[in-house]
């Protein structure tokens, strides 16, 4: 799950990392109020979306007046910011941060990842943060500087005193810079996040470290623990489809094809897309309806992938094991009866009670083509997409 960025700096300043002083806005009036509580002279609009790239994107504003914080989040809300993170429509702008104007003399850049060959947080740090960190880890990998920590004694402080000095903290300045590494490891590890990361980190004019933007991604396996955070979720950030789905405990990925698939189990969901597209098709969705599946979640899940106004054609591919066949084509009937589909469904059955189950889709009356087996039903769920059945 992520957070916007005010809310991951409120989350991080409580671990005790300095942020700048700031206030979240929803309207216009709110940020001018905003404005008038903080010190000035110079104050930062910021539009908040779950992408990075605002900056670039002209959803980042540098104001000197209240007048100009009004100009700027007049413009930046309600606009459809768009940044190398959001994808070509870009994402509507419904929140703002207004933030005091930093003095910055150097963009520093340090982050948290999981490391899945170390099986360790990975903490990676760079002199050259801002805007292009990207281009810095693509064309200059030397200046990513990395710690791999040790999950029980924590980051050291020694490594953080390392890695400041290495990313060109000045000495006077390396204390408050491993304090921010160090607290930004705790919030990481306590909030059992899967990333955090401060792009830019600053050294101020004064010598001071400071977080000026924060993005955390959480572990949504964790998030029982921790209902806090649970409720900073905004789903106006989520895709519509993939909300819906996640009330109805459906796994549920959208993407870009033209070929619904409806799976059960996270393996057989992926080789069903993989052997879609070796057989020339785009999978629509990713959708894995787990090993409980009801005839009510059937119908849900049918439900979901038919807003697609892509979709062309449905792949159901089931393998019976703790769920049975019949089960799952009793649900396909009665999802197909309910949704009225207008679109070719193609369905293979294999596993416990096989025989009942294409025995129900049989007498159904229901177009539904059969497949004998995955390559079967991919081959003719792609001509079906492509009308040529
Ligand atoms: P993004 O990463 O989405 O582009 P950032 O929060 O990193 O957004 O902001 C982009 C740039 O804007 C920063 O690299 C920094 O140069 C500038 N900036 C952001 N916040 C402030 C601030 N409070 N004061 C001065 N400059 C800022
Ligand atoms: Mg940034």
């Amino acid at each position: 799950m992520n957070i916007h960025e005010y809310q991951a700096k409120a989350v991080l300043g409580g671990f005790g990392v300095p942020v700048p002083k700031g206030k979240a806005a929803f309207t216009v009036d709110e940020a001018v109020a905003a404005a008038k509580e903080l010190p000035g002279p110079v104050w930062v609009v910021k539009a908040q979306i779950h992408a990075g790239g605002r900056g670039k994107g002209g959803g980042v504003k540098v104001a000197k007046s209240p007048a100009e914080v009004k100009t700027h989040a007049s413009s930046i809300l309600g606009m459809q910011l768009k940044t190398h993170q959001t994808g070509p429509e870009g994402q509507k702008v419904r929140r703002l941060l207004v933030e005091e104007g930093a003095d910055i003399r150097k963009e520093l850049y340090v982050g948290l990842v999981i490391d899945r060959g170390s099986q360790r947080a990975v903490l990676m740090a760079s002199s050259e943060g801002g805007m292009d960190i990207e281009e810095v880890a693509a064309k200059t990998p030397e200046k990513i500087h990395k710690v791999v920590i040790d999950p029980v004694s924590g980051l050291a402080a020694a490594d953080a005193d390392d890695v400041a000095r290495k990313i060109g903290v000045p000495e006077a300045s390396v204390p408050q810079a491993r304090a921010i590494l160090q607290a930004l490891y705790k919030a990481f590890d306590d909030t059992d996040a899967s990333l955090a990361e401060i792009n830019p980190m600053i050294l101020t004019g004064d010598g001071k470290v400071v977080a000026l933007d924060a993005k955390i991604d959480f572990d949504n396996n964790a998030l029982f623990r921790h209902p806090d955070i649970v409720a900073l979720r905004d789903l106006d950030e989520e895709d519509p489809a993939e909300v819906e789905a996640s009330k109805h405990d459906l796994n549920y990925i959208q993407l870009d094809g033209d070929i619904g698939c409806l799976v059960n189990g996270a393996g057989l969901a992926m080789a069903s897309m993989d052997i879609i597209k070796l057989y020339g098709g785009q999978p629509a969705n990713f959708l894995d309806v787990g090993g409980s599946a009801t005839a009510e979640k059937v119908t849900e899940a049918f439900k979901i992938m038919l807003r697609n106004p892509q979709l062309k054609a449905i792949l159901v591919n089931i393998f019976g094991g703790i769920m049975k066949c019949d089960v799952i084509a009793q649900g396909v009937v009665a999802a197909a009866r309910q949704v009225s589909l207008g679109v070719p469904l193609v369905v293979r059955l294999e596993g416990t009670n096989v025989e009942l189950g294409k025995k129900i889709l049989a007498e159904s009356g229901l177009p539904i083509i059969s497949g004998n087996n995955m390559a079967d039903a991919a081959q003719k769920v792609v001509a079906a997409a492509k009308g040529k059945n």
